[in-house]
C-alpha cells in the first residue's frame, strides 16, 4: 500500500493556544505530516482546574493521534456512570459503560484533571518535533491569499510569523475570534458552578462505594462527584445571589453530603460562570476558530473538551488532503458545516438535558432513556452524526441499541479479521486514508478494485473467507457471523465509504467506481 507524501510548505500552520484543543489539534497535524508551531501566550501550560472527564470518542481521537496509551497510563478508568437520586438512591437511568466492549476498545471514560493531561499531550507534540513557542501572545493578524501574518505582543522570541493557515484554539476568550469581527451567541447561565477538591480516603477508612462519576440528582441541591488520580472533587450549583462560598463551608457540604469521615484535606476550590455561547462564524479564508474559541459549552457531561476534541478530529484530515492535493478547496468548508450544529445545538442540548435532569425536572432530560447501551453510547459521544452531506441530518443522541447507521455516523471500532488472521479494529484500516469497505459474498468473487491509491483502500467484508485463487487475499477482511454486517445494519452488496476521521462519508450500492464515485463527492478529485 502506498504511503502519503510528506507535506511540503514553505511556511508551517500556525496553532494558536497550547491548551487541550490546540496540543491536540497539533497531535493531528503531526499524524498527517504537516508541519505546524503552537504559540501560547502563557510562559507555561496552564495549571487551572478544570477538566476533569474524558469521553471514550475522545479517547479514539487521541488513540488515532498516538496519544492514548500516555493518557490512559495517568488516568483513573471509570466503568460506571452513577445518575443517582440523591434522596432515595435509586439509579433510574443505568450507565455501566462496558456495555459498548464491541464497539470501541474504550468503554469507559476516564478522570485526569485538564492541567495533568496538557503536559502528557505537549510532551507527544514535542516527541514529533512539534514546536510550542510559549509566551508569545498573539495581538494581531493579516491575512493576503497566500498566507497569514502574526504579530505578538510581549513576544520571548519573534515578534511576527508568517503562517499558511491559522487555527485559533485560544480559548473562550479568544483573541483570533476578536481579530476576525466574530461575536459569540447564547446565553450565560444564571447559577456559578463551585467545586471543592477533598484528599479523604473513601476507599477503605470510609468505605463510600460511590461510581468514580456520580450525578446526584435533588430538585434542592444537585452534585457532581468526581474521583480524581490525587482527590475528590464535589461540584455543587451556586445560585446566582449568593455570596461565594469559602473552601471551609463548601468542605462542610461536602461533608453533609458523604456523611461523617476522619482526616480531611481541602485540595482546592474554584467558583466559576457557565455558558453556551458559541462564535457566529468559525473561518475567515485562512483562518480557523477551534474548541472553547468557538464554543464554550456548560462543563455538564464533561461537553467542554470533549466537543473541542471532535472539532480536533474533523479538520486536520481536511488540511492534509488539500495540502497534498488531493482535494479540492471546498473540502475545508465541511469543517464549520459539520461541527457548528453539534455545539450550537448538540451539545447544548445534552448540557440542558443534564441539568433538567439533576434538578429532578426528568421530562424535560430528553437525551436520557431507560436504556443503558443508548445512554452509554450518547454519553460517550460515540453516537455523534455529522451533517456530511450537507443535508442537516446531524444528530448526537442515539435512542436504540446498536441502532443501524447512516451516512455521517461513527463507524463502531468492530473486530474483523485479516486474511493473515489476524484480529483487526475498522478504526485501524481508516488511518490517513478513505476505506471503502464492501458488505458482499467474497465466494462469488466480486471485482473489488486494487489497492494502489495512498488516499483510498478497498476491502471486501464477508463471512465466507476469501478463496486463495479469487484475487481478493489482499483486500479480504473476514466478519465472522456477519457480526460488522449486523450491527451496522447496511444492506448486503453495499459499500460503507469510512473517511480518515472514522466517519461514514456514504453508502451507495456496490457498482463499477462506486467507491471512487463517492470518495470524489467529498474531495472534488479522483484518488490519487
Ligand atoms: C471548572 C471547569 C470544569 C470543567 N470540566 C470539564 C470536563 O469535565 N470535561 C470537559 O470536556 N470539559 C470541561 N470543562 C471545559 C474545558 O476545560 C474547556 O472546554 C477546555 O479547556 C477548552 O480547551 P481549549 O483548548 O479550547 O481552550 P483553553 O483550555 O482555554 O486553552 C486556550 C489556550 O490559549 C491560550 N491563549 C489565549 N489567548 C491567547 C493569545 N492571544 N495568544 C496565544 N495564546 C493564547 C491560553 O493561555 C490557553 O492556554 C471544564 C471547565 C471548567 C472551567
Amino acid at each position: 500500500m502506498a504511503h502519503p507524501p510528506p507535506v511540503r510548505l514553505d511556511r508551517p500552520v500556525a496553532i494558536v493556544g497550547a491548551g487541550p484543543v490546540g496540543l491536540t489539534t497539533a497531535l493531528g497535524l503531526a499524524f498527517h505530516g504537516i508541519p505546524f508551531v503552537v504559540f501560547e501566550d502563557d510562559d507555561s501550560l496552564s495549571l487551572d482546574t478544570k477538566a476533569g472527564t474524558t469521553l471514550p470518542r475522545t479517547l479514539e481521537i487521541w488513540q488515532r493521534y498516538g496519544v492514548a496509551d500516555a493518557i490512559l497510563a495517568k488516568a483513573l478508568r471509570v466503568d460506571e456512570i452513577g445518575e443517582i437520586e440523591r434522596a432515595t438512591g435509586r439509579r433510574p437511568f443505568p450507565l455501566r459503560m462496558h456495555v459498548l466492549g464491541a464497539e470501541t476498545r474504550y468503554p469507559f471514560v476516564i478522570n485526569l484533571p485538564q492541567h495533568h493531561m496538557e503536559p502528557i499531550l505537549a510532551d507527544a507534540v514535542r516527541a514529533r518535533g512539534g514546536e510550542i513557542r510559549l509566551g508569545h501572545r498573539v495581538a494581531g493578524l493579516e491575512q493576503t491569499d497566500a498566507s497569514v501574518r502574526l504579530r505578538f505582543a510581549k513576544p520571548q522570541g519573534e515578534r511576527e510569523f508568517e503562517a499558511s493557515y491559522v487555527l485559533g484554539c485560544d480559548g473562550g476568550r479568544s483573541t483570533v475570534r476578536e481579530l476576525l469581527g466574530f461575536t459569540v451567541e447564547g446565553p450565560s447561565v444564571a447559577e456559578r458552578y463551585a467545586l471543592i477538591d477533598l484528599i479523604v480516603d473513601l476507599d477503605v477508612a470510609n468505605r463510600r462505594d460511590y461510581p468514580y462519576l456520580s450525578y446526584f440528582s435533588d430538585p434542592q441541591e444537585w452534585m457532581i462527584l468526581v474521583r480524581h488520580p490525587h482527590c475528590w472533587r464535589f461540584l455543587f450549583p451556586l445560585p446566582a445571589d449568593l455570596d461565594e462560598p469559602t473552601a471551609e463551608d463548601l468542605r462542610d457540604k461536602a461533608l453533609a453530603f458523604i456523611g461523617g469521615v476522619g482526616k480531611v484535606e481541602i485540595h482546592n476550590k474554584v467558583v466559576y460562570r457557565t455558558h453556551h455561547r458559541v462564535a457566529t462564524r468559525w473561518r475567515d479564508r485562512r483562518v480557523f476558530l477551534m474548541g472553547d474559541a468557538a464554543h464554550l459549552i456548560t462543563p455538564m457531561w464533561a461537553l467542554g473538551l470533549n466537543t473541542g476534541a471532535l472539532d480536533a478530529s474533523n479538520l486536520p484530515w481536511r488540511l492534509a488532503w488539500l495540502l497534498r492535493g488531493w482535494a479540492t478547496a471546498a473540502i475545508l468548508e465541511g469543517y464549520e458545516r459539520e461541527q457548528k450544529p453539534l455545539a450550537t445545538h448538540g451539545s447544548g442540548e445534552m448540557a440542558d438535558a443534564a441539568r433538567a435532569y439533576m434538578a429532578k425536572r426528568v421530562e424535560q432530560a430528553h437525551a436520557m432513556t431507560d436504556n443503558n447501551w443508548s445512554n452509554a453510547y450518547t454519553r460517550g459521544l460515540l453516537g455523534v452524526r455529522l451533517d456530511v452531506d450537507g443535508a442537516g441530518a446531524w444528530s448526537l443522541v442515539k435512542f436504540a441499541t446498536e441502532p443501524p447507521v447512516a451516512a455521517g455516523d461513527r463507524i463502531p471500532d468492530a473486530l474483523v479479521h485479516t486474511p493473515e488472521g489476524r484480529e483487526t479494529r475498522i478504526h485501524d484500516l481508516c488511518r490517513d486514508r478513505f476505506v471503502a469497505l464492501y458488505f458482499t459474498d467474497a465466494r462469488r468473487r466480486p471485482p473489488i478494485p486494487a489497492n494502489g491509491s495512498p488516499a483510498l483502500a478497498h476491502f471486501a467484508v464477508s463471512r465466507w473467507d476469501a478463496p486463495l485463487d479469487s484475487g481478493l487475499r489482499d483486500r479480504a477482511l473476514l466478519d465472522p457471523g456477519d457480526r460488522l454486517f449486523a450491527r451496522l445494519g447496511v444492506r448486503a452488496e453495499s459499500i460503507v465509504l469510512v473517511r480518515p476521521d472514522e466517519h461514514i462519508a456514504a453508502i451507495v450500492p456496490i457498482a463499477a467506481g462506486a467507491a471512487e464515485r463517492a470518495y470524489e463527492d467529498v474531495t472534488g478529485m479522483t484518488p490519487p
